[in-house]
């Protein structure tokens, strides 16, 4: 799911040709910066990224281990913030309730389906999924549909209010010992108050342990800001990107955890249950690394 990035990494460092001299430090670094430009990555994070393997390469000696090595260490530093989660973690007392937010397309019904499915199949939860976005009704029947496919127990009321549906959700999995709840909420179109507010609600009557912001990929630059605009009005613990798949080159992935300082926690990468994987940074980098 990252062939564009770890191909433009694999012909950066084929290229490099060390001879000892900085020089050849200055080409390999020069190749470094358009391959990850190529990607997509944001350029201020290209920046960062090219100073900071310049640096320590030449402090540790100008050859290609060293510069192996600069690389892969600031690619997961940039990957990673110091004490934040990665992947998916449960809260010290059950049930792990996680609000998924993001506008409407972005995946986020499906992801909410496909994240049910990776905790029951890979972590063996008990999960309940509830149905709160009640702004696209057909919302509620997609995970209808979904949840009875992959055997999840579900909450649902078209004629409920989404906060009613969420206290009856809690109310569901406090008695009947739920590891996990999972609450897909209402998107819109574009960012707007009614929907914040709306949101904030929601948060307030569910007080969650982790908000997951769903954005699609392939909306680059856009899924940046965004998120940066959720973590700002309603906060979030983190960022699921979908449609991995698709024509997305990949580089907004490398510096979305940095620019909005959230971490990446799952990739989404195709329209079916098990198409999701948890982001940890140490995994993807010796991935992107080759
Ligand atoms: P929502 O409005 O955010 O709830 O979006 P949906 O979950 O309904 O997804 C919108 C469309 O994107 C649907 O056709 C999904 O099948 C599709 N979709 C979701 N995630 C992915 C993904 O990772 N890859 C691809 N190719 N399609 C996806």
């Amino acid at each position: 799911m990252f062939d564009t990035l770890t191909d433009s990494f694999k012909n950066a460092i084929g290229k490099i040709r060390f001879h000892d001299d900085e020089k050849a430090l200055k080409k390999a670094t020069a190749e470094l910066k358009k391959s990850l430009l190529k990607a997509d990555v944001h350029h201020k994070v290209v920046k960062d990224l090219i100073s900071s393997v310049e640096l320590e390469t030449k402090k540790n000696g100008v050859g290609k281990d060293n510069f192996l090595k600069a690389l892969q260490d600031k690619l997961t530093d940039i990957l990673t913030i110091e004490g934040a989660p990665k992947g998916f973690t449960f809260a010290s007392k059950p049930p792990t309730v996680v609000l998924m937010i993001g506008l409407q397309g972005s995946g986020k019904t499906t992801t909410t389906g496909k994240l049910a499915y990776f905790l029951k199949e890979q972590k063996k939860k008990k999960v309940l999924v509830v149905a709160a976005d009640l702004q696209r009704l057909a919302a509620v029947e997609q995970l209808r549909q979904i949840t009875s496919q992959i055997d999840v127990d579900l909450v649902a009321d078209e004629n409920a209010k989404p906060t009613e549906i969420v206290k009856r959700g809690l109310k569901k999995a406090e008695d009947e010992l739920y590891d996990v709840v999972l609450i897909d909420t209402a998107g819109r179109l574009a960012i707007d108050d009614e929907l914040m507010d709306e949101l904030a609600e929601v948060k307030k009557v569910a007080n969650p342990d982790e908000l997951f912001y769903v954005a699609d990929a392939m909306t680059g630059q856009d899924a940046v800001r965004t998120a940066q605009t959720f973590k700002d009005k309603i906060g979030i613990t983190g960022v699921i990107l979908t449609k991995f798949d698709g024509d997305s080159k990949g580089g907004v992935a490398l510096g979305l955890t940095q620019q909005v300082g959230v971490p990446l926690r799952f990739i989404g990468a195709g329209e079916k249950m098990p198409d999701l994987e948890q982001f940890i940074p140490d995994r993807i980098v010796s991935r992107l690394m080759g």
